[in-house]
């Protein structure tokens, strides 16, 4: 079969299976597995494909036409300009979130200039790509990163290694439980957090991708969406600096919420947007 051929008969498939974005993903499996540029495509496009990439390709079909997600497929998935590595075990880092790392990066300039060894917290660390992506980007933070997950510290570790990330270490804890266990008490600069945030009964009505792949532990945030907002505003009490930032990524609805659980104790609460225009994060700083 010739590469032509092959990604119409990908591209065909999934249109007829309703997958959304039917065309791009079958081209990004193409270029994965059959090792093709799009360059060398146009080049090769009436060339015969070996065997073993077809029946690798049709295979990556057969399970994209599943609503496996694509990301999980390729292994891989690419945020802030860095390769993550990602499975069932970890959320699919979004593009929305680098709105957060950009605000937090951005604070680093203005407001700790000055300050040569930033401590950061990045609390329901998933993939890693909050902490790693700021650790790689800034070398005077070091990062302390949080998750529930055993799987998913191992995966965001694998991820350090993969993008020669040294300022960064993991632990396995809810939220801040173990921290007593650990001798690194001294409090944080910054802590960051994308939180599970979905309410509960709205996780059905998700795109079947996420639903049925991603881990539900990474999504759920309880009846209202808001039970890991509040216990984190709540325990970090002795872990952030008097004048250190508390930054959360946030549901499109939830600014106002969130704001009225940080207000008693924050100061110069801000609301960043996406791309979009929706509320997607939201900043203060400790009084
Ligand atoms: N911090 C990770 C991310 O932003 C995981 C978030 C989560 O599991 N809720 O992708």
């Amino acid at each position: 079969m010739k590469y032509s051929e092959l990604v119409k008969q990908g591209q065909v498939k999934l249109f007829k299976a309703g997958i959304g974005d039917a065309g791009v993903d079958a081209w990004i499996l193409l270029e994965n597995i059959c090792n093709i540029s799009r360059t060398d495509y146009f080049v090769k496009m009436h060339d015969e494909v070996p065997c073993e990439y077809v029946s690798s390709y049709l295979a990556a079909i057969d399970k994209r036409l599943t609503h496996y997600p694509l990301q999980y497929i390729l292994g891989e998935w690419h945020f802030m300009g860095l390769r993550f590595k990602v499975n069932e075990n970890v959320l699919i880092p979004r593009q929305d979130t680098e709105i957060l790392v950009v605000k937090i990066l951005n604070m680093i300039q203005e407001e700790f200039k000055n300050q040569d060894n930033i401590k950061i917290l990045d609390m329901c660390t998933g993939s890693g790509c909050i902490g790693i992506s700021l650790a790689k980007l800034c070398n005077k933070v070091d990062v302390t990163a949080v998750d529930l997950s055993k799987e998913a510290i191992v995966v965001a570790r694998e991820n350090a290694r993969m993008n020669d990330v040294k300022n960064i270490h993991f632990i396995e804890s809810d939220l801040f439980k173990a921290f007593n266990m650990y001798n690194d008490q001294e409090p944080f600069d910054i802590i960051v957090s994308n939180p599970p945030y979905i309410c509960s009964k709205e996780i059905e009505s998700l795109m079947a991708e996420v639903k049925n792949f991603e881990p539900r532990m990474a999504l759920d945030g309880d009846e209202d969406g808001l039970v890991f907002y509040k216990r984190i505003v709540d325990e970090c009490n002795p872990y952030i600096k008097k004048g250190g930032y508390l930054a959360f990524e946030i549901g499109w609805n939830q600014a106002e919420d969130v704001k009225e659980l940080m207000r008693t104790r924050y100061d110069n609460l801000e609301v960043v947007q996406d791309l979009a225009c929706l509320d997607r994060v939201v900043v203060g700083k400790r009084k």
